[in-house]
């Protein structure tokens, strides 16, 4: 998967951590249960990163995707609440 693809709005959106466009990390909880006794500073953030699905905000739309490329299909989409529907 690159590191960019376009949202459903048309938007190129970046999903590399490194980018600046404001790419998140989700982790679960137990993943800092852990003990990280040992792990270097760099191996520690290496650890979390590999532990993480990776969120995004489409800055167009505001569809939020998250990303988990370790599954058949690692894109999941969520639209925001509109408050306008049903009127
Ligand atoms: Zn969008």
């Amino acid at each position: 998967m690159s590191s960019r693809f376009l949202c459903e709005c048309g938007q190129r959106i970046d999903k590399n951590l490194f980018s600046g466009n404001q790419v998140k990390l989700l982790i679960a909880e137990e993943d800092f249960d852990r003990d990280f006794a040992g792990l270097s500073a760099e191996e520690l953030v290496q650890e979390l990163i590999m532990k993480s699905l990776t969120v995004v905000n489409c800055q167009s739309c505001s569809r939020l995707y998250v990303l988990d490329e370790s599954e058949q299909n690692p894109v999941r989409v969520f639209l925001p609440e509109r408050h306008d529907r049903g009127k």
